[in-house]
């Protein structure tokens, strides 16, 4: 499986050089998370967890993407189940985790939660890119003097525009790309994720979330660019997002996880946080 998508990527990078990358660090969403610990802290604030639910999914949405229950209630879960303090959901925790794991295993930092090590001393040298905001995450990094926060369509004027297949970027430039649900959006994964191996220093990692159910299904490309920049409709258009709406490009299942396996054969390497335990032990 893995030589079939090497092929694939043939001609998109240096695979020796890509190899060079040290780390790549996924914070993958799915189910079984099992039952979260009264003791536990919320990895974004530090705020002993508390969760409020309250669901996200209408019925026009699970008509209009075809969800299933079990889709319903994985994001239900996922980013209706958010910490009564911060309002961090699931997946901002779990962006959290792994970067906390990130900045304490490889960058030396200190701290329990990402706004205290955010917060620290040691991570004003960093040089991160938010591409599209991590949620309630976005609150412990807006701090940082090293943070280049961006939007593919802000509505805030002040915040600038970057397309995941063209950032505007430095080539070495980010210690850490992080983004958040947006490799579904985009119509070609190889070339994003090669746009964030190019702006990484060598050493470099990535943080990123992707919408995935181990349902059985298969991972389908709903939508595709032409070469003329029209975009080409698989199947019927599906929107979402949070304030905005954005067309789905490829919609995942882990069991064929296209955006991952992507992922795994450009970098040759092991998702870390694909497994649920170190995530399980940090919420
Ligand atoms: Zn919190």
């Amino acid at each position: 499986m893995f030589a079939f998508f090497l092929k694939k990527i043939e001609g998109l990078s240096d695979r020796k050089t890509v190899k060079k990358i040290a780390e790549i660090v996924f914070s993958v969403a799915h189910l079984g998370l099992g039952k979260m610990s009264g003791k536990s802290r919320c990895p974004v604030c530090g705020a002993r967890l508390v969760l409020i639910s309250r669901p996200v999914v209408s019925k026009e949405l699970a008509s209009a993407s075809n969800y299933d229950d079990k889709w319903i209630a994985f994001f239900n879960q996922r980013e209706g189940e958010i910490c009564i303090s911060c309002g961090a959901s699931l997946r901002a925790r779990q962006l959290a985790c792994a970067l906390l794991r990130w900045g304490s295993e490889t960058q030396g930092l200190d701290g329990a939660s990402a706004f205290s090590m955010m917060g620290s001393d040691g991570a004003k040298r960093l040089r991160l890119a938010e591409v599209n905001s991590c949620g309630a995450l976005h609150k412990a990094l807006e701090g940082l003097p090293g943070l280049k926060f961006s939007e593919y369509e802000p509505e805030d004027s002040s915040v600038p525009h970057e397309d995941l297949l063209n950032l505007s970027y430095a080539s070495g430039e980010f210690d850490m790309v992080l983004h958040s649900d947006t490799l579904e959006h985009v119509p070609d994964i190889k070339r994003a994720l090669g746009e964030i191996h190019r702006v990484l220093k060598p050493g470099g990692a990535t943080i990123f979330t992707i919408p995935a159910v181990r349902d059985g299904r298969k991972t389908v490309a709903r939508a595709t660019l032409k070469n003329d920049g029209e975009i080409e409709h698989l199947m019927p258009p599906v929107y979402h997002g949070g304030s905005y709406q954005r067309l789905v490009s490829t919609w995942s299942s882990t069991n064929s996880g296209t955006i991952l396996k992507t992922c795994l054969a450009i970098w040759d390497l092991r998702p870390r946080f694909w497994s649920t335990p170190q995530i399980r032990a940090h919420l």
